[in-house]
């Protein structure tokens, strides 16, 4: 079967036309105009020869410009490839190598990294530049000026590359998956059946993440109901507050740390508008418990989690706002993720690969309906040794309850034994961070020649806060057990984050091993 590149977002054009579709700082556009420049890029592509599947990466903080590059790269059938703004020249060269990228479009913030880049990519012919000149490069603006504004209507077949989506490399190196046209169409209208969004052109989404990694699986589902994208391009808590109130945003989505941020930013100022809020989206990385308590309570009955992963359908789990509360209180549900979405299979296995007994901790596995298995981009040994018989073995650890509700304890490599005993991270990082000095925690095993590894724990305590070591570890005692308690508790300013906004415990663990020797 075929498909028309990028027909959807012609069609919401076509719907939304006067309507606001993105909003950038002082500046607005309308669904028309998003469309015209976006076709204008597209054209740009095809007349300089590129191909239908031919990588295409973009190295863009979130602007306009991100969104256009993603939608024009659509149109013209390219396959999608976004390098993370926060890697390092080494770093975004084996991304483009990997991908075999020929055309590049980088943003101001990147024109140093971006020279250096280029050597190192054989494969590149192409830079196309945002907002910077050089002779070696192509002008964005000048580009788009003076091509045809129609849709180029390119018809393609739908197994088609639209999209080489890499991994966090929250655990190692970032892994590149493949997504053809029916994929990433299959995997959307998971997320539409997903949603209960409720948005339509009056509604306002608040984008504080970067739209080209994890915060743009909302931007797709907004943007063709008609809804205004607002887009920040970093997090300001403050700012997000008074945004809210200004642009009346009905949603937004955060990961842990924005959420903590945020609930501050509440505290600090009772009078916020935050009325026109319906809907918080939160995850992609553990939420501790007591900060879902807080954001109940400061924003409301109106916080969706979700459970997702680059590998896999999206989301894998949803926890609606109702199964956050039981009785009008909070639920004990929402230590879990929710349970699985309409497309997607989930069984908790052991070692053996079999199933292990409801209630007991086990590899997380899953499945999709209609969409396939995990493809991974030219990767047949990740493939071989993380499918089997069907099934994905997600590198989560996870239980359900009976009433089929996911829990996710920790990552498999995050998995420390202790004297013997398995714990998990999550568990212990949420008895720290229920402590009200901690602001943020990550637990981590070090290795050990008694006990084969020590629990250990990084903490950021709250500003003005000066709770030492022992008092955090009798806190841990009450409400955990003795072998699952931090041996080594140390204080630190920040923990070391990916762009996900996940902490990277190697680098953790590195440190403190490279400070103990
Ligand atoms: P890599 O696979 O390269 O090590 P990564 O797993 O962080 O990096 P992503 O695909 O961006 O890359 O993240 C998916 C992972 O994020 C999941 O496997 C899970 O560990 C974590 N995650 C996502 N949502 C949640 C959630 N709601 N609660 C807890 N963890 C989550
Ligand atoms: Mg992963």
């Amino acid at each position: 079967s075929t498909r028309i590149a990028g027909h959807a977002l012609s069609w919401a054009a076509g719907q939304f036309r006067d309507c606001t579709a993105v909003v950038f700082r002082d500046r607005s556009f309308t669904y028309t105009q998003i469309e015209r420049r976006s076709n204008q890029l597209a054209n740009v592509l095809i007349g300089l020869g590129r191909r239908p599947g031919e990588r295409l990466a973009v190295l863009l903080n979130n602007s306009v410009e991100s969104i256009e590059a993603q939608f024009g790269a659509e149109k013209a059938a390219q396959g999608y490839v976004a390098l993370n703004a926060r890697h390092t020249v080494h770093e975004q060269a084996a991304i483009l190598n990997d991908a075999e990228a020929s055309v590049l479009i980088a943003g101001p913030e990147f024109r140093d990294s971006v020279m250096k880049v280029r050597l190192q990519v054989p494969s590149l012919r192409v830079v196309i530049g945002v907002g910077w000149q050089d002779a070696s490069v192509l002008d964005y603006d000048a580009l788009l000026a003076r091509a045809s504004d129609r849709a180029p209507h390119l018809t393609v077949p739908a197994d088609l590359l639209l999209r080489i989506a890499y991994t966090s490399g929250t655990t190692g190196k970032p892994k590149g998956v493949a997504y053809s046209i029916e994929r990433w169409e299959a995997r959307l209208a998971n997320h539409f059946a997903a949603m209960e969004y409720g948005l339509g052109i009056d509604d306002a989404m608040l984008h504080v993440g970067p739209l080209t990694h994890a915060a743009g699986v909302h931007l797709l589902p907004c943007y063709l109901r008609g809804a205004r994208n607002i887009v920040a391009d970093k997090f300001d808590a403050e700012q997000v507050l008074a945004q809210i109130g200004s642009e009346r945003i009905s949603q937004l989505m955060m990961v842990p740390t924005m959420m903590g941020r945020l609930l501050e930013a509440v505290a600090a100022n009772p009078g916020a508008d935050l009325s026109s809020l319906n809907r918080v989206h939160y995850g992609t990385a553990p939420t501790p418990t007591s900060m879902v308590h807080e954001a109940l309570e400061r924003l409301g009955p109106i916080l969706r989690q979700q459970y997702g992963m680059t590998e896999a359908v999206q989301p894998l789990c949803v926890l609606y706002p109702h199964d956050h509360l039981q009785d009008g209180k909070p639920s004990h549900r929402i230590t879990s993720c929710g349970r699985p979405t309409m497309d997607v299979e989930i069984t908790v296995r052991g070692a053996d690969g079999r199933p292990v007994a409801q209630g007991e901790v086990g590899e997380i596995a899953i499945a999709h309906r209609g969409i396939g298995e995990v493809a991974f981009w030219r990767r047949p040994d990740l493939e071989s040794e993380s499918i089997r018989h069907g099934w994905y073995y997600s590198g989560d650890l996870g239980r359900f309850d009976e009433e089929g509700f996911l829990y996710i304890v920790g990552r498999n490599k995050d998995m420390m034994i202790s004297g013997g005993f398995n714990v998990y991270a999550r568990e212990v990082e949420d008895a720290l961070h229920a402590h009200p000095a901690v602001a943020e925690v990550a637990v981590l095993g070090l290795p050990d020649t008694e006990w084969g590894e020590v629990i250990a724990a990084f903490v950021v305590r709250r500003p003005g806060e000066s709770i030492d070591a022992a008092a955090l570890a009798r806190h841990s005692g009450e409400l955990i057990a003795g072998y699952k308690k931090p041996r080594v508790i140390e204080f630190v300013d920040a923990l070391p984050r990916n762009h996900a906004g996940k902490v990277t415990k190697n680098d953790l663990r590195d440190a403190y091993l490279a400070r103990h020797p």
